[in-house]
């Protein structure tokens, strides 16, 4: 295996040797890893700034670590946003990402692979779902469960053309394409991209008076909204929220869009959040741990009744369902269910909030999680990035969602050991911050 590889390398080099301009690039990045403080540069020139990542630059990961270009070895607290549920570069998975690759990676929807239907069936079969649509990243999810409720209003449900509404939560993320953001309530996300989707509206999260008021307009669709707010701020709603989600949307015939593309999957110590209620969606989008972290994959799952409004031609992905996604995707699940990593994020709650109970209490004001999707908000006195920053420094990678909230969500393969460990970096790092 080593040797082939080195071979390939070699043939790479030689191939762009003949280039000129592309000489000096291959030559560089061959002979010599590019330090931190070259990588941070390197992006900072050449690439749209639309993120501000902390200075951190990672070239390895495994399991709950990560480690940068200089070999220092970090927590992984973030786990890319609940996309590395599996842990990075689970074995695994990446086994069957080699060997598919070598056999067959895409064939677009035109024609049939031999992998797409064994997942289809796979995921059906899991989740309780007579269909399923594949996508590739989690807001395209979101854009296709919009496009399916919006098809359902005027076919099934009547609502005159052009007008049927869909209504989100105030409060929530669904990635960044013009729709996603039409729904947003944060101005960062929405400010300067208008004019935005009509017949979008907002109804407060976790407040079941406003949406049943929001409901009995006879032009809406569908209900979305996640089981807990992740970027928000892991919020959690009242026990009960989702049962009576469940029931508003059923009485006045709206279908309700569960958006688990971060809680799905084991994160809250269930594999879907919404069993935390025992309730199901009309339709489900799963995306971010689908492929462990490996590759974007995303799914839409819903019944007959719904999915069948959706006929050849009205809708599709070049790369949605490709035998590469799929057998990927398998993988990740079954390493998922096979690995007990659900029961794992289940078992690991209890010691995980002991562990950030131990923090002084005039640090911090607020815990709040499940499974393992967990959220301090640290005092207002005390700079949430610095502490991002402070963290870095110590050997723990976390990140800022709002204002004063910090996101702590390892990955589900964390042991109970290394989850103290790390909780314990947390508790030494806010110590230092006097106030
Ligand atoms: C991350 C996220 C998305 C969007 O996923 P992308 O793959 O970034 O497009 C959608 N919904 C929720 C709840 C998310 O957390």
């Amino acid at each position: 295996m080593l040797s082939t590889r080195r071979l390939w390398s070699k043939v790479n080099e030689f191939i762009y040797c003949s280039d000129n301009r592309f000489l000096g690039v291959m030559k560089m990045s061959s002979q010599r890893q590019h330090s931190s403080k070259e990588i941070f540069a390197l992006e900072d020139k050449h690439g749209c700034r639309n993120y501000a990542p902390l200075p951190v630059a990672l070239s390895r990961g495994r399991g709950a670590f990560v480690w940068d270009v200089e070999g220092k070895k970090y927590f992984d607290f973030l786990s890319a946003y609940s996309a590395v549920n599996q842990g990075h570069c689970h074995p695994r998975i990446i086994e069957v990402l080699k060997k598919q690759a070598d056999v067959l990676t895409l064939v677009s929807r035109a024609f049939y692979s031999d992998k797409l239907g064994e997942f289809e069936q796979f995921m059906t079969t899991l989740f309780g779902f007579d269909r399923l649509l594949p996508m590739n990243t989690g807001v395209e999810g979101g854009e296709s469960a919009c496009k399916i409720a919006r098809k359902w209003g005027y076919d099934v449900k009547k609502i005159p053309k052009d007008q049927a509404k869909i209504i989100f939560a105030e409060g929530n993320f669904w990635g960044r394409t013009l729709s996603a953001v039409s729904s947003s309530s944060d101005p960062t996300c929405y400010e300067g991209f208008g004019p935005y989707m009509p017949c979008f509206s907002l109804v407060p999260y976790n407040n079941i008076p406003a949406l049943e008021k929001a409901l009995q307009d006879p032009t809406v669709a569908a209900f979305m909204v996640e089981p807990i707010q992740g970027e928000a701020g892991v919020i959690i709603p009242d026990d009960g929220y989702l049962k009576k989600v469940r029931e508003l949307c059923t009485k006045y015939n709206v279908l309700w869009i569960a958006d688990e593309v971060q809680t799905g999957l084991g994160r809250t110590g269930k594999l879907l959040a919404v069993e935390w209620e025992g309730v199901k969606p009309d339709i489900l989008i799963l995306g971010k741990a689908l492929s462990g972290g490996v590759m974007p994959v995303s799914a839409v799952m819903a019944n007959n009744n719904v999915m069948d409004v959706i006929t050849p031609g009205t809708h599709g992905s070049t790369y949605g369902g490709n035998p590469l996604a799929c057998a990927v995707s398998t993988e990740a699940i079954k390493v998922l269910l096979e690995e007990k990593l659900v029961e794992n994020a289940a078992k690991l709650e209890s010691v995980f909030r002991a562990e950030l109970e131990k923090i002084p209490k005039n640090m911090i004001t607020c815990i709040r999680g499940r499974g393992l999707m967990f959220a301090i908000d640290v005092h207002e006195s005390i700079p949430a990035y610095d502490v991002c920053s402070r963290l870095k420094e110590a050997g723990l990678l976390a990140k800022t969602t709002h204002g004063q909230t910090i996101r702590l969500a390892p990955p589900l393969v964390i042991s109970e050991q290394q989850l103290k460990d790390g909780t314990r970096i947390i508790q030494q790092v806010l110590q230092q911050f006097k106030k």
